[in-house]
C-alpha cells in the first residue's frame, strides 16, 4: 500500500512582518544620520493629551458659522463656549465632530446632568458613528490594534487550515470528534512533530486496516 502523506509542512514559513496603521507592509527605513535626529524630532514631536482636547481657533471658527453663532441646545442664546460632547476627562479630543456650541447655562446644565451628557454623546454617535470624538492619532492606534488582532486571527486560521487533514483523519478512524483539548495539543506542534505524528498515525491506520500477517509455515490455508 502507498504511503500516504496527509499533512505537508508550509512550504515557505511565515516571517514576522511590520504592518502599517492600515495593514500594509513597512518598508524598511534607512537609519537616520545623528545630525537629522534633532531637526525630526522637532518636527515629529506629536501633541500631549492636554493639546489634544483643546479645539483649534479654525475649528471654533467653523463650529460658530455651522450654528450660526446660536447655541445649539436651546436653539435661543447666544453660544458663548465650546462644549466637548464626548468629555476631555474620557479623551474626547478637540475635534470638529465633538464639538457643540453652547451657552453658559446650556453648557452648565449638560456639565452635571449626566442623562443630558449621554442624550448628546448618542445624538454625535447618530450623526458622526462611532469613536466621534477621536483625532488622527487615536483613529491610527485603534486601526494599529485592529490590524493587528486580525492578523493574529488570520494566522490561527490558517494553522486551523492546515491541520485540517489530520483532523478529519483522527476524528474518521475515532469515530468521534476531537475534544478542545486534543485540537489544541494539534496546534501546539511545531512543523516537524507535525511531520512525526502524521507519518507515525497514518502508518498505524495503514497496518490496522490489513488482514492479521500470518507467521506459520502452513497453519493456514490459503488458496
Ligand atoms: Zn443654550
Ligand atoms: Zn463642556
Amino acid at each position: 500500500m502507498s504511503h500516504q502523506t496527509f499533512w505537508k509542512p508550509e512550504k515557505k514559513p511565515r516571517q514576522k512582518k511590520a504592518y502599517s496603521s492600515l495593514g500594509q507592509r513597512k518598508k524598511d527605513k534607512k537609519p537616520v544620520p545623528e545630525w537629522k535626529k534633532d531637526i525630526l524630532s522637532h518636527h515629529q514631536s506629536r501633541p500631549n493629551t492636554k493639546e489634544r482636547g483643546e479645539f483649534p481657533k479654525d475649528v471654533i471658527a467653523e463650529l460658530i458659522a455651522d450654528s450660526n453663532g446660536i447655541c445649539e441646545c436651546c436653539k435661543a442664546a447666544e453660544a458663548t463656549t465650546t462644549h466637548h460632547v464626548y468629555p476631555r476627562g474620557r479623551k474626547g479630543r478637540g475635534v470638529k465632530t465633538n464639538g457643540l456650541r453652547l451657552c453658559w447655562p446650556c453648557h452648565d446644565r449638560i456639565q452635571i446632568n449626566e442623562e443630558l451628557l449621554q442624550f448628546w454623546i448618542s445624538a454625535f454617535r447618530d450623526k458622526y458613528g462611532d469613536y466621534f470624538w477621536f483625532d488622527e492619532q487615536d483613529w491610527e492606534e485603534h486601526n494599529r490594534k485592529l490590524a493587528a488582532r486580525q492578523r493574529v486571527e488570520f494566522d490561527k486560521n490558517e494553522r486551523l487550515n492546515s491541520i485540517k487533514p489530520v483532523i478529519e483523519l483522527i476524528t474518521s478512524a475515532a469515530g468521534r470528534t476531537l475534544k478542545a483539548r486534543e485540537v489544541r495539543l494539534l496546534e501546539a506542534m511545531d512543523d516537524k512533530e507535525m511531520l512525526v505524528f502524521t507519518n507515525m498515525i497514518s502508518d498505524a491506520l495503514n497496518n490496522f486496516s490489513k488482514p492479521a500477517p500470518s507467521y506459520g509455515y502452513g497453519e493456514r490455508f490459503e488458496d
